[in-house]
């Protein structure tokens, strides 16, 4: 039986090995296949997506204030007025006030090279002086190799208040260059744009300038103020500068950012859309729902197939063990029991006994009475058996007819006593059928254990004194 029990265990082990291997393996696959397609998907679709539309709606928003600068550096009467010797400023006043409003910029602006004056739509504002760091961005102007820059700086009126300037060059007819004219907004607008894009498509968006520092950036911006110095971001910095736009993945935090770059040539800047990797965490989520189900599957799997393997190996050892008929053990169940048996009573110097019992005639009866009546007799008489023993003692059918009784702490005189008891009840015992009564008797064989004894040397003398009180007459008890 112990061979069926360590089966069991092994074959339980096994299912659980599989169902565990199979569930883990499945719901992790799929995890990374998720995993990697929304990851590719993020760099070839969504990402780039996303920034093809900031373009297009930098463009709506921003270059306007580009363009509004260029017309204003192409216009003919602020030409014609600063040729004119910048005699009366109000009607360069009115003109910037009147393309301010016109416009809603938050500042217009023209800075005269000759008189180095500066006008704005309120009216004169300033001298700009060389020495100034705060007018630093008109001398740069003048050796400005394209037409316009686009400068983040203070505003002139309120140094609270930072400004997108373009800061257009305006030159005479002939190319002569007359100072710097544009419109400004309020970066707060800018910033906010910023921050609509962002928030619109869930991702981080930020300028940078072709040096690498930061332009322009929304609120929740992480990074540090140049690209050169922000974790992650620093070894690819001179990669993403030397190129007009690519796509990147970095690692920050330990989590993979995907970047995507474009150069803006209108602003003269980088436009970079950062997402970071798997913010679907979803997906994770998914994952260890799978896991726990699972688990959960294999539990109950696992307790189900112990249930059953349980019921059916229990079955199996009743049948194993079991006579049908007449529902005492058979010969199988005999060994393990005598050889149990037998070591207790060497152990503890205890005597032991076997009884054969064969019933007298019975082919007779058989013959007589048929095959069914023959059965009744067989069960009659193994429970006359099993009624006149003790719990310790063994009680097997052992062949057609025959019985074997293993009696411990029980030596020849207490065993042949038993037997000759048993003898006279199935003496007296009459089986009644329609037509007749029939009476039976059984011979008996009694011996006890001699130690160092084989288990075929015991059978051989119970089988002998068996025989003998069958040569003797039947229907006695002979001792070995
Ligand atoms: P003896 O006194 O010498 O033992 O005579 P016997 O007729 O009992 O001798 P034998 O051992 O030759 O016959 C046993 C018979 O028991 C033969 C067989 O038909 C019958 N038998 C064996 N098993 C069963 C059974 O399960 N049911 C029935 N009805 N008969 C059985
Ligand atoms: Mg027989
Ligand atoms: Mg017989």
């Amino acid at each position: 039986m112990q061979h069926i029990a360590s089966r069991k265990t092994r074959f339980i082990i096994i299912i659980s090995v599989l169902l565990i291997i199979g569930f883990s393996s499945t719901s992790i696959i799929s995890y990374f296949v998720a995993n990697n397609s929304l990851d590719s998907y993020i760099r070839t679709n969504s990402l780039p997506l996303t920034s093809d539309n900031i373009y297009s709606e930098i463009q709506r928003d921003l270059l306007p204030t580009i363009v509004i600068s260029s017309l204003m550096a192409q216009d003919t009467f602020v030409r014609d007025w600063i040729l004119d010797g910048e005699k009366d400023p109000e009607p360069i006043v009115r003109y910037l006030k009147s393309i301010q409003d016109r416009y809603k910029t938050t500042t217009a602006f023209f800075v005269s090279d000759n008189t180095h004056a500066y006008y704005h739509s309120s009216g004169v504002l300033k001298q700009v002086n060389p020495s100034d760091p705060q007018d630093n961005w008109y001398f740069r102007i003048a050796t400005l190799k394209s037409d316009f820059e686009i400068n983040v700086d203070s505003d002139t009126v309120n140094s609270q208040q930072t400004n997108f300037f373009v800061n257009h060059k305006i030159t005479d007819y002939k190319g002569q260059y007359l100072g710097a004219i544009g419109v400004g907004l309020s970066s707060e607008i800018v910033v906010n744009m910023i921050e609509f894009y962002q928030s619109r498509y869930n991702r981080q968006v930020y300028f940078i300038e072709p040096s690498g520092n930061v332009a322009l950036s929304g609120k929740q911006y992480q990074g540090a103020d140049t690209i050169h110095r922000t974790p992650g971001l620093a070894e690819i910095a001179t990669q993403i500068l030397v190129t007009p736009g690519g796509s990147y993945t970095y690692s920050r935090d330990g989590r993979d950012v995907f970047l995507k770059t474009r150069f803006v040539p209108e602003l003269s800047w980088y436009l970079l859309v950062e997402q970071i990797g798997n913010p679907e965490s979803h997906i994770q989520k998914t994952l260890w729902v799978n896991l726990a189900l699972s688990s959960a599957i294999t539990i109950i799997v696992l307790i189900l197939a112990n249930f059953t393997i349980s019921k059916y190996q229990q079955r199996l050892i009743i049948m194993a063990t079991k006579d049908k008929l007449t529902d005492v053990d058979n010969r199988h169940a005999f060994d393990p029991a005598f050889q149990h048996a037998i070591k207790n009573a060497i152990r503890y110097k205890e005597p032991l006994s076997v009884v054969l019992i064969d019933l007298d005639h019975f082919k007779m009866i058989n013959d007589e009475y048929g095959h069914i009546i023959g059965d009744t007799v067989l069960t009659n008489v193994a429970t006359i058996l099993k009624n006149n023993l003790r719990d310790s003692d063994l009680l097997c059918r052992w062949g057609g007819e025959e019985f074997m009784l293993l009696l411990p702490k029980c030596d020849l005189e207490a065993a042949t006593l038993l037997a000759e008891k048993i003898r006279l009840k199935i003496e007296q015992e009459t089986i009644f059928t329609q037509e007749q009564s029939i009476a039976i008797t059984a011979s008996f064989g009694v011996c006890q254990y001699t130690i160092d004894e084989s288990q075929d040397a015991i059978f051989n003398r119970v089988d002998k004194a068996l025989y003998n009180a069958k040569k003797l007459g039947r229907n006695r008890v002979e001792q070995a």
